[in-house]
Parts: structure tokens; C-alpha cells; sequence
């Protein structure tokens, strides 16, 4: 029997082997170099960064693969320093709903920081949902697939703060994944606010109720963009649906710098955007429900995907 036993020198020699075999596959470059990425079209832009569609092909034989590449509109010490912050973020998560990173790119010597990520190649559901026909059974899945998103995200103790359509991006007809995690913040144990000081772009008609009020940023205002998230999927991003369109028709005239004062007025008499034309009743409660101005009534993620699971069977 014990010469049915390996001997040492057996083992090591295929351990030996398996390790060849490992070192020998080309290593996942995390690091990319600025040289070898060959421009192909740009993918869009929001209020901080400008993504660009890029084959990364270091043979120089057309054999690369497509990445998406996100840099800072401007370029200054302290902004770069913002997209190091969602690089470490992003590098940190792993979850079929949310964008895969892929490396960065960074050149000696100077500031200028690129962000590596998979190119998701229907865009952003902005891009999507208007030149396509989605049926309100597919809207629910997009809707629930975000929730699983950030439900992981949430379990990681971050939020998100800037949960919209322009943010999700499609992979095909049947996945989608969170992007953009340029304001994300971590959310120390314990404690349950983020407080911003700053707040100059803020994407103020997806703001829960207490942000607009005292910048305080919670899972339960993650839930409360979701639901106007989850507004922009039914109207299928339609622009004359828009979240802005519908709150300055609300507003009337009165608009401006105090727009924020007014959307507070407007939510506190519990005005909210209406209802889209095919979506089924329960989904409207439950959108009622993430846009609650009690924090502790809003559902959480985990609880949302059991409800789309029931509705959607
Ligand atoms: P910002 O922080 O400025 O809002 P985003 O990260 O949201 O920048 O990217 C801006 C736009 O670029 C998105 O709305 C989307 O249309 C497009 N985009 C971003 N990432 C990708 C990607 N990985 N694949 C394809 N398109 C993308
Ligand atoms: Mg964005």
C-alpha cells in the first residue's frame, strides 16, 4: 500500500509543473500602459469625467482587447485625487452588476490619472432605453439586477449618492451593471450619515429629501434614488418624462438658484413624479415607498429584491 503513495519527489516535481504553468499564462496587467491603447470613439461624459472607448493592444497586431477608459475633465491635483478615490472603490468590488475594473494607467511624473474598466458596449440605460423596445417585465429586471448591485454595495458599507440611469450600464438585453462610483463614500461601522460640505454638482432631483435638506447621505437615500431610478426605467428614459422636465413643470416659473429650496417645498407637501403610463400598480407603491420622507419606512435592497421577485413571477 505504501507504494501506491506519491513520493515526495513526485509531488514537487508536478507542483513544480503547476507552477510553470501559471507563471507561463501571460499576468493580468493591472497597470496599463498609456502607449499601447489605440483610440476607437468616445462613450460619453457626465458633470466630472469623459469615458473613451480604447483597444489596449501591446502586440500591435489588432489582437487587443476593448477597454473603457474614464479621465477627469479637469486636471488638478485635488479632482485627481477623486478618481484615485473611485479606483479604489471599484478595484475593492466584485459583483456581476456592477462594472468590472481592469487596471489603471498612470504616467510617471505626471498627474494625469486614467481609470481602466470593461467596455459594456449598449452604453449607459440613458443611451439604451430610448432606442429600444422593453417590455415592463424586462424594466423589472433591470430594476432588480440594480438593487442586487447595490445591495452588495451596501453590505461593503458604501454609498452610492449618485444612483440614476445615466450611471447603470448595459451589457445586453438581459444585464446591467452599476457604474460610476465617483461620489461613492464609505460609511464608517456605526455610524449611518455621510455629511457632505461641499456640494456643488449635485444631482438634486434624485436627492432624497434629507440630502437636499442637510446633505446627509444614507443607505436609505440610496433607496430613495432608486426609486427615481427606478421612474426613469418605466418612462424608458424618455427626456419629456425626465426627472428635471417633471419637477420643473411642478416648480412652474419660480426656478433658479433655489431650486433646492423649492424641491424640498414641493416634497414636503408630498408632491412626487407621477406615475409612468404602463407601470403596474405594485411597482407604484413600492417607488411611493422608496420615496418616503420617514428614512426608517423606505425598504432596504435586500428587502426590494424579494419584492421584485414576487412581482415578476
Ligand atoms: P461621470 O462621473 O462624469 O458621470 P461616468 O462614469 O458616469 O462619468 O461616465 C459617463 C458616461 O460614459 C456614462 O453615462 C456612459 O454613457 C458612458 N460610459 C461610462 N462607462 C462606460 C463603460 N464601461 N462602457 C460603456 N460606456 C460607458
Ligand atoms: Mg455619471
Amino acid at each position: 500500500e505504501p507504494e501506491e503513495r506519491p513520493s515526495f519527489r513526485a509531488v514537487l516535481r508536478e507542483l513544480t509543473e503547476m507552477m510553470m504553468k501559471k507563471s507561463l499564462s501571460p499576468p493580468v496587467p493591472s497597470t496599463y500602459q498609456k502607449r499601447y491603447l489605440k483610440k476607437i470613439m468616445d462613450l460619453g461624459e457626465g458633470h466630472f469625467g469623459k469615458v473613451t472607448l480604447y483597444k489596449y493592444d501591446p502586440t500591435n497586431d489588432d489582437t487587443g482587447e476593448l477597454v473603457a477608459v474614464k479621465v477627469l475633465k479637469q486636471e488638478s491635483g485635488c479632482v485627481a485625487e477623486g478618481l484615485m478615490k473611485e479606483i479604489e472603490i471599484l478595484k475593492s468590488l466584485d459583483h456581476i452588476n456592477i462594472v468590472k475594473y481592469k487596471g489603471c494607467c498612470t504616467e510617471p511624473g505626471r498627474t494625469e490619472v486614467q481609470l481602466i474598466m470593461e467596455y459594456l458596449p449598449m452604453g449607459s440605460l440613458r443611451d439604451y432605453l430610448p432606442k429600444t423596445k422593453v417590455s415592463v417585465c424586462q424594466c423589472l429586471m433591470y430594476a432588480q439586477q440594480i438593487c442586487q448591485g447595490m445591495d452588495y454595495l451596501h453590505s461593503k458599507r458604501y454609498v452610492h449618492r449618485d444612483l440614476a440611469a445615466r450611471n447603470v450600464l448595459v451589457e445586453n438585453n438581459s444585464l446591467v451593471k452599476i457604474g460610476d462610483f465617483g461620489l461613492t463614500k464609505h460609511i464608517p461601522e456605526g455610524e449611518i450619515y455621510y455629511r457632505v460640505r461641499e456640494d456643488g454638482d449635485s444631482p438634486v432631483f434624485w436627492y432624497a429629501i434629507e440630502c437636499l435638506k442637510e446633505s446627509k447621505f444614507s443607505f436609505a437615500s440610496d433607496v430613495w434614488s432608486f426609486g427615481v431610478t427606478l421612474y426613469e426605467i418605466l418612462t424608458r428614459c424618455d427626456n419629456r418624462q425626465s426627472p428635471p422636465t417633471k419637477f420643473y413643470e411642478m416648480m412652474g416659473e419660480a426656478q433658479g438658484q433655489i431650486t433646492t429650496m423649492i424641491i424640498i417645498d414641493l416634497l414636503m407637501k408630498n408632491m412626487r413624479l407621477p406615475c409612468p403610463r404602463d407601470c403596474p400598480h405594485e411597482v407604484r407603491l413600492l417607488m411611493e415607498q422608496c420615496w418616503h420622507k420617514d428614512q426608517a419606512q423606505r425598504p432596504s435592497f435586500e428587502n426590494l429584491i424579494v419584492r421584485f421577485e414576487a412581482i415578476r413571477r
